[in-house]
């Protein structure tokens, strides 16, 4: 379904949208009525047009026992250390968003790759027979990382290299664009995850300064909710997006590092797992205000086979 099916979208505003970036129904159904104003709608055609775009891709009520049967279909992605599955409640789920947050070199890109060969295991060894999207943004993706974490499963790795769609994404336009993309291309492909590392890198690089905040806020939001509504929801799949913290060295008591895009994404993701170094190949993970799991810690190990308990 195009934006111009909706109705009051002549041509003239379909041009106005989407040169705001306001490409799909998903992204006008999740825009709020100031965006929408800001694009040049009067007040009660912003909220007309945000209604119709929500009512054609079903945003509105359902049952609870259709959330019920949703909610059945939930798949778990192991992470290779079934410590950090059990923290999980079982491995990464789809229909959600994992957020992997840490310093530099905690781990959040090897578990990432990990998860992209995971996802084409056979269900029994805690794959979901499917395909991988990776969106690239800080060009940490390495086909020979892909290939040893791939036969350390016994896996083929040119085989799990076919089944790992790897876009690099250049600015924070082209990773919206690439979701977009990604939303599009997951039915064919039978993706059951899509990993975006790093999710703020290139908003961070963007928006500098206080004055550009609120607006990174509001467009990482967005983003966040594409991915939700249209991977998570739509196709069943396990969104996982990395999220480096910075050094805080101005707070003296408490945690010294803050995960960039702050609360915004702190409430989307479903799971966040906070990720730090420990002793050689240690990690150590910790599970942060989950709606339905304890918070817990737990350690694994980053080895020349990957992720292992
Ligand atoms: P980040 O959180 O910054 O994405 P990474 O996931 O890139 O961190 O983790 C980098 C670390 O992973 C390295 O410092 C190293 O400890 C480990 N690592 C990376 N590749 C390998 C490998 N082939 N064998 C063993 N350990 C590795
Ligand atoms: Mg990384």
């Amino acid at each position: 379904m195009e934006i111009e099916d909706l109705s009051g979208v002549g041509e003239k505003v379909a041009e106005k949208l989407r040169s705001s970036g306001f490409k799909t129904v998903e992204s006008i159904a999740t825009a709020s009525i100031g965006q929408l104003k800001e694009v040049g709608l009067g007040e009660s055609s912003a909220i007309k047009l945000i209604n119709s775009a929500q009512e054609n891709i079903n945003m509105g009520f359902e049952t609870g026992l259709d959330l019920k049967k949703k909610r059945e279909a939930i798949g778990k992605l192991s992470t290779g250390s079934a410590e950090l599955d059990a923290l999980l409640g079982g491995g990464v789920e789809t229909q959600a968003i994992t957020e992997l947050f840490g310093k530099y070199g905690s781990g959040k890109t090897q578990i990432a790759h990990q998860l992209a060969v995971n996802v084409q295991l056979p269900k029994k060894q805690g794959g979901l027979d499917a395909t991988a999207i990776y969106i690239d943004t800080e060009n940490t993706f390495r086909p020979e990382r892909i290939i040893q974490m791939a036969e350390a499963k016994g896996l083929d790795g040119d085989d799990v290299l076919k089944k790992t769609q790897v876009a690099r994404a250049y600015n924070s336009d082209h990773q919206i664009i690439l979701a977009e993309k990604a939303a599009e291309i997951a039915e064919e492909h039978k993706t059951k995850v899509l990993v975006v590392d790093s999710l703020t890198s290139h908003f961070r690089a963007e928006y500098t300064g206080r004055g550009s905040l609120a607006e990174r806020q509001q467009k990482l939001n967005r983003f966040l909710h594409l991915l939700q509504r249209s991977i998570g929801d739509l196709h069943n799949t396990a969104v996982v997006v990395t999220n480096q913290v910075m050094s805080r060295p101005d707070i003296m008591f408490g945690d010294p590092t803050a995960p960039i895009g702050g609360h915004i994404v702190g409430h989307t993701a479903t799971f966040r797992v906070y990720l730090r170094k420990g002793k050689g190949e240690q990690r150590i993970a910790k599970l942060i205000d989950s709606p339905n799991l304890p918070d817990g810690e737990c350690i694994f190990r980053i080895t020349g086979d990957g992720v292992v308990d």
